[in-house]
């Protein structure tokens, strides 16, 4: 049976230990909640949909702005899964009715997994496995060393670095498949389409992406 927002009895009991807290203005929140309701009337709701080059459609709730960039900031550093939850729940019957093949996620460059402990581009992906059904496979893809930083970057730099810092790490033959790329937030859409183009090289008919949020810039004029 599927829970809400796939809190599980674990989530119940970790919550005496660890409770569960708002992840936009970490306010204590009953264990099976999301976010507190003030942040979530906050939440702005993304309307844009065209999606990044080599990539064929888009499915992402919210803008990355005000509270969602605070809850996006404590998936990043602390592992809160709430706004991934609250995503997945959101896009889930879209999802489903498309009919994927496989689930993947912009992979993260190794050792930084490492130190973190968790790539958190994966939390949506396996909310949205756990909803319906649908497989993952996070081999498929790897980052190589990232050159700088990508935040100082122009987008046209970006592109470049994102086309580098991407390679396919498990050959596989996604011949007429349809895959659905995960991420935790598309800002310049340089990262999903770097992966989506190596997704393609392999052969995938039809590929997707998801985020919990965006930029609020429309991709083809930013390009
Ligand atoms: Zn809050």
């Amino acid at each position: 049976m599927k829970n809400k927002y796939c809190f599980t009895p674990f989530d119940f009991a970790i919550d005496i230990l660890l409770p569960n807290r708002c992840p936009a203005c970490g306010t204590f929140i009953p264990w099976n909640k999301c976010v507190c309701r003030a942040c979530y009337d906050e939440f702005e709701v993304n309307e844009i949909d065209e999606p990044p080059a080599f990539t064929d459609k888009m499915y992402v709730p919210f803008i990355y702005s005000g509270k969602v960039k605070s809850a996006l900031l404590s998936m990043k550093l602390d592992g809160n899964k709430n706004s991934a939850r609250i995503a997945a729940e959101k896009i889930e019957k879209q999802i489903a009715e498309e009919g994927f093949n496989l689930i993947t996620a912009v992979p993260m460059e190794f050792h930084h997994k490492m130190q973190r402990g968790f790539n958190q581009a994966e939390f949506l992906p396996n909310f949205l496995h756990q909803l319906t059904g649908l497989s993952t496979n996070y081999k498929i893809l790897k980052h190589n060393k990232i050159p700088s930083a990508q935040h100082q970057l122009t987008a046209e730099e970006r592109r470049h670095n994102a086309e580098n810092s991407f390679s396919i790490l498990n050959k596989k033959n996604l011949s007429g498949k349809k895959i659905l790329l995960c991420d935790d937030i598309i800002t310049t859409g340089a990262t999903i389409s770097a992966c989506a183009k190596l997704l393609k090289l392999m052969g995938a008919e039809f590929v997707a992406c998801a985020a919990v949020a965006k930029t609020k810039i429309h991709f083809n004029q930013s390009n």
